[in-house]
């Protein structure tokens, strides 16, 4: 059963063309810098021999879905429907659900929690039902799977009044992405795992309590700045720190929302980049800031690890994932030399290996299992698609 994955941000569309049975991938790739100069499809399809790019102006993602379409007719392949991922589901997205008028309306309302993704979002559904109308929706939100964490978590403590009329409350985010690494991790381990914090360390990060199956708690919040220390987002910081740039500092609210998440993270701790390779370079040459910048990151995700486990009242797995968790042994092994105090033991052998299977990494007497799990929000959006219309 094929299914057609979209994931449109502000000005790119990620596309995927797979199979749910064979989880064999036809095409994909990604449209970028839609609406400004330069744009481009990078892709790749087994209807050609690597990697490709077609130079072509893209002023908006209708523009681009065209390109789209030719690609996946190319591989000759039909599918069943169409699954978008949307940043912010908000409060009408538990699960996932089939897109109609009502819940393309839905997406919109509640844009204001995630504008820089809902409305493109919204516009790439509308724009997949004009030109496939034969073919269904399935809206595949990054929230649902924490949308049921028990209300202790999920409940802030300000004015009731005011979370209740603005809709004020933990949403996390990078929800799809934990709930493939818990799938994936229990065949992986069977009955010997019950309690998994799962870390999705990319230049967004995140990490998730689940406990059988069912998400206990996440570290985003309201949005995604929230928790831990990321590539440009500073994460957790006392929230007076606004009020004071705005006040003392100087700065508009814009522009302290600009700061907080894209000048702030490991970009601003190691004054050199956001990208962890090379941070790393940094630090192995020496460069105090870039070293500081990974001890920090090493503190706050152990930090925080510690709070996933509280909700789960202990755990038995941990599993990394995404861009750093799955390919930087340096970060995994100084995450987990925080937590050595309490039982995590890596291999070091094992966490040096490379791969793109699931694998464990902890020593045999390490009291926690580690494993290093290859996150694939695609393949979970087009189960989901595959339930709702297969
Ligand atoms: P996002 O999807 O949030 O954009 P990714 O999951 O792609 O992020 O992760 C990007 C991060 O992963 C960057 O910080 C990058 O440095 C890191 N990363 C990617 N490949 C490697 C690698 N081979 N070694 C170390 N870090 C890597």
């Amino acid at each position: 059963m094929n299914v057609l994955v979209i994931n449109a941000g502000s000005s790119s569309l990620k596309f995927q063309l797979l199979d749910v049975d064979t989880r064999e991938v036809y095409a994909k790739g990604n449209c970028e810098r839609i609406g400004i100069d330069g744009s481009f499809v990078g892709y790749e399809s087994i209807a050609v021999e690597g990697k490709q790019k077609i130079e072509a102006p893209l002023p908006t993602h209708k523009d681009a879905m065209q390109y789209v379409i030719e690609i996946i007719n190319a591989t000759g392949k039909d599918f069943i429907g169409i699954g978008h991922r949307v940043v912010q589901g908000g409060w009408y997205f538990p699960e996932s659900k089939v897109v109609t008028d009502e819940t393309l309306g839905w997406v919109r309302e509640v844009a204001p929690l995630a504008p820089l993704h809902n409305y493109a979002e919204a516009d790439a559904i509308q724009v997949c039902r004009e030109l496939f109308p034969d073919k269904g929706n399935v809206v595949v939100a990054d929230t649902s799977f924490h949308y049921n964490i028990p209300e202790k978590a999920w409940r802030y403590a300000l004015p009731r009044d005011v979370v209740d009329k603005l809709h004020i409350r933990k949403y996390g985010a990078h929800g799809t992405s934990h709930r493939y690494i818990w799938r994936a991790a229990k065949e992986f381990l069977g009955d010997d795992m019950h309690k998994l914090v799962s870390c999705h360390l990319g230049s967004g990060a995140s990490l998730s309590a689940i406990q059988d199956g069912k998400d206990m708690d996440t570290t985003m919040g309201l949005t995604p700045l929230d928790g831990l220390i990321m590539g440009t987002r500073c994460g957790t910081i006392d929230p007076a720190t606004v009020c004071y740039l705005v006040r003392e500092g100087g700065y508009t609210i814009d522009e302290v929302d600009t700061m907080m998440n894209k000048q702030s993270g490991l970009l601003a701790l190691s004054g050199i980049s956001s990208d962890s390779r090379d941070i790393e370079d940094g630090a192995a040459k020496g460069d105090a800031n870039c070293q500081m910048a990974f001890d920090m990151f090493y503190y706050r995700t152990s930090q925080l690890i510690m709070e996933m486990a509280q909700a789960m009242h202990g755990f038995d797995t941990m599993a990394f994932s995404a861009g750093i968790g799955e390919n930087s042994d340096v970060m995994r092994l100084g995450v987990a030399k925080e937590l050595e105090w309490m039982g995590v033991k890596i291999d070091e052998e094992a966490n040096k290996v490379r791969s793109d299977e699931v694998r464990c990494i902890s020593a045999p007497d390490s009291k926690i299992k580690v494993l290093v799990v290859p996150t694939n929000e695609e393949y979970m959006i087009a189960l989901d698609v595959a339930e709702l219309l297969g």
